[in-house]
C-alpha cells in the first residue's frame, strides 16, 4: 500500500453542558456534537520512522505555528496506538493540511487524530482486525472529542463527551464561522468557568440533554436549532477573551438565527435559515470587520473518511 489521505471535518457544539467539578478534576458533560464541512486532511505514507509535517491547506489562512510536529502531534500518538494494537511498527509519514482553525475550539488537533487512526489502519491492518468502533475506543484515550471526529454526524455525548449517540437530524444546516486570532486553551477555559461559577457562588446543575434542540434537529427546523443553541463555556471564553462579545453581538444584528462561542472558542458559530443567507451573514460579517477569517459550511457531514 502506498499513501493513504483522510479527510476529516471539524465539528461545533450545539450543546455543551459542563457539570458540577468533579474530583478526578473532569467535568460530567453533555454534549451534542455537529460536524461541519470544514476539514483537515492527513496522508499516511510508509516511511522508516514516525514523522509529521504541517501546513496550511491551500486556500486557507490557518496559522500552523501552535501545532507541534514531533510524537506530541495528536496525529502522531493515534498512529503509535494504531501500531501497538495491531504490533507493527509506527514507521510512517503522517503529512497533515489544516483548514480547522488551531486552539479554536473546533476539534481541529482531535480531526488530525481520528484522520491518522482512519489512515494507518488502512496501511497496516490487511486482515481488517480493527472496526470503526475499535478505532474510536481507541481514540477515546487521545482526547473525549476523538471518536466524535471518527463518527461524524451530529451526536449526543455523555460523560466526559466520548460516549456517543447518533442523533436524529434531518436536511442541512448552514452555518457561518468567524474566527480569532490567537487560540484559547480549552484548560484554561474550564478552570475560567469554574472560577466564575465559585465567584458567583453557583452550584452548577447536572446537565441533561435539551428536548428543544434533539426536536428541531429531528424535524430540519433552523429556527428552533438557533433558538436552542446553548454552551455552558460560553461566559469562560468571553470573559478571557471579552472581544468575542462584540463578534456574537455583530452576528445576532446581521441576521444570524442563532449564535454562540464554538466550544472553548475563540471561534464562533452562526446560523443561517438557507444557503443564501449564509452567503449574505458571511459578507456582512466580513465587511464588519469583527474576525479574523470567515468560513461558510455545512452540516452534518460524514466523519473521517478515506479520499
Ligand atoms: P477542542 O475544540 O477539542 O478543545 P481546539 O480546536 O480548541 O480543541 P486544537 O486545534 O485541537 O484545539 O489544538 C489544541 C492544541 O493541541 C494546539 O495548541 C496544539 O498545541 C496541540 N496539538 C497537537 N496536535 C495537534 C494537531 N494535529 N493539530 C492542532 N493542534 C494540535
Amino acid at each position: 500500500m502506498n499513501a493513504v489521505t483522510v479527510r476529516v471535518p471539524a465539528k461545533v457544539n450545539l450543546q455543551l453542558g459542563v457539570g458540577p467539578l468533579r474530583d478526578d478534576g473532569y467535568h460530567d458533560l453533555v454534549n451534542v456534537f455537529h460536524a461541519v464541512s470544514l476539514f483537515d486532511e492527513v496522508t499516511a505514507e510508509p516511511s522508516g520512522r514516525l514523522e509529521v509535517s504541517v501546513q496550511a491547506a491551500p486556500h486557507s489562512r490557518v496559522a500552523i505555528g501552535g501545532v507541534p510536529t514531533d510524537e506530541d502531534n495528536l496525529a502522531a500518538r493515534a498512529a503509535r496506538l494504531v501500531a501497538e494494537r495491531l504490533g507493527v511498527r509506527p514507521d510512517v509519514r503522517l503529512r497533515i493540511r489544516k483548514a480547522i482553525p488551531v486552539a479554536g475550539g473546533m476539534a481541529g488537533g482531535s480531526a488530525d487524530a481520528a484522520a491518522a487512526l482512519v489512515a494507518c489502519a488502512r496501511l497496516w491492518d490487511d486482515r481488517d482486525q480493527l472496526t470503526r468502533d475499535d478505532l474510536m475506543e481507541i481514540g477515546a484515550d487521545l482526547g473525549s472529542d476523538v471518536p466524535f471526529a471518527v463518527l461524524g454526524g451530529t451526536a449526543v455525548g455523555v460523560g466526559r463527551g466520548e460516549r456517543l449517540t447518533p442523533a436524529l437530524t434531518r436536511g442541512t444546516f448552514h452555518w457561518v464561522f468567524a474566527t480569532a486570532d490567537g487560540g484559547l486553551s480549552t484548560p484554561a477555559v474550564y478552570a475560567e468557568c469554574d472560577r466564575l461559577r465559585m465567584e458567583a457562588e453557583e452550584t452548577a446543575q447536572w446537565p441533561t440533554v435539551s428536548e428543544g434542540l434533539m426536536t428541531a434537529l429531528a424535524t430540519g427546523d433552523p429556527k428552533g436549532l438557533g433558538a436552542t443553541l446553548s454552551n455552558d463555556l460560553q461566559p469562560a471564553a468571553l470573559s478571557l477573551r471579552p472581544s468575542l462579545r462584540r463578534t456574537i453581538d455583530a452576528g445576532r444584528d446581521l441576521g444570524a438565527i442563532g449564535a454562540l462561542v464554538s466550544g472553548s472558542g475563540p471561534t464562533c458559530a452562526f446560523l443561517a435559515e438557507t444557503d443564501d443567507d449564509a452567503v449574505g451573514l458571511a459578507e456582512a460579517l466580513h465587511g464588519a470587520g469583527v474576525a479574523e477569517q470567515i468560513v461558510r459550511a455545512h452540516g452534518p457531514v460524514p466523519g473521517a473518511t478515506l479520499v
